[in-house]
């Protein structure tokens, strides 16, 4: 990756991460979750005017009524502290269902995107997912909501700004199975591959072919797509099975993503 990038901490790997070679972090280690109650984590002043727990839960339950079925994505959803993941001015929109500006020209996702993505990922199975990337960390939300789902976590963000921001909105979660990763999402992540899922909060015009490449058998991948030419401009929510027989494409509804984009900056 580009020289002038100051090094990545020691605890996390940088891009492409060495992830075999560091006894830092073995990549087929035991993996411990640190989970501490929402209330026992250290609290920063929010400006919220409210006790947050009752909001989110609160938004849960609208999730609940608009069809998520899914509990285990409600439970995550009910945990992580959306408030947390935006800025001080916005923190009184952080729980309605819309997105907001995180920097650098990207958004946060609506939770109802989130929460509907995450249930098309898990595919309703009863234990956690194994392995799973995610393409544009963002401000980290998903991915932590994501820490909560899967055995692990990778995360691939390709704005320094972003990828920086992310790092310091999860450190006070001590999410271990939460990897950052700084850099371009478009190539995967081949060293954590295969994945049970890759999900991918910006959309390109096609899914890389490389990403498919990356997906276990009985894998799936939900992504953002470009509608196609007689479309222009929009976007459609496309989920990619992986089975024995080859891949199985459902394209879903219609949704509106940030660009997927090449290369770091
Ligand atoms: N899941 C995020 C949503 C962030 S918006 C959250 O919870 O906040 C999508 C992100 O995808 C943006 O930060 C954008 O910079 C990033 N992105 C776009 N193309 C990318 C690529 N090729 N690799 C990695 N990240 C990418």
């Amino acid at each position: 990756m580009a020289g002038s990038h100051k090094p990545a901490p020691k605890a996390r790997p940088g891009f492409p991460a060495r992830l075999d070679a560091s006894p830092s972090m073995p990549l087929r280690s035991t993996v411990s979750l640190v989970r501490q109650p929402v209330n026992s984590l250290p609290q920063r002043p929010v400006g919220l005017g409210m006790d947050s727990s009752a909001v989110r839960l609160s938004m849960v339950a609208k999730l609940s009524q608009q069809g998520l079925t899914d509990t285990q994505v409600l439970a995550a959803m009910s945990v992580i502290e959306r408030h947390r993941f935006v800025d001080s001015a916005l923190v009184n929109q952080a729980y309605e269902d819309t997105s907001l500006p995180i920097g650098m020209g990207q958004t946060i996702s609506k939770p109802g995107v989130v929460s509907r993505m995450l249930e098309l990922l898990r595919q309703g199975r009863a234990e956690r997912l194994g392995r799973v990337l995610e393409i544009g960390t963002g401000c980290g939300y998903q991915a932590a909501v994501l820490g909560q789902l899967c055995v692990e976590v990778y995360s691939i963000e390709r704005l320094r700004g972003l990828h920086d921001k992310a790092r310091e909105n999860l450190r006070h979660l001590r999410l271990a199975n939460v990897h950052l990763l700084f850099g371009d999402g478009m190539q995967g992540y081949a060293k954590g591959a295969p994945y049970a899922g890759i999900i991918a909060a910006a959309g390109g015009e096609a899914i890389p072919q490389c990403w498919l490449d990356q997906l276990a058998v009985g894998g799936r991948l939900v992504a953002p797509v470009a509608a196609g030419a007689q479309s222009p401009g929009r976007q459609a929510l496309v989920v990619v099975d992986k089975t024995e027989q080859g891949l199985r494409q459902t394209v879903m509804e219609a949704v509106h993503f940030v660009p997927l984009k090449s290369g770091i900056a």
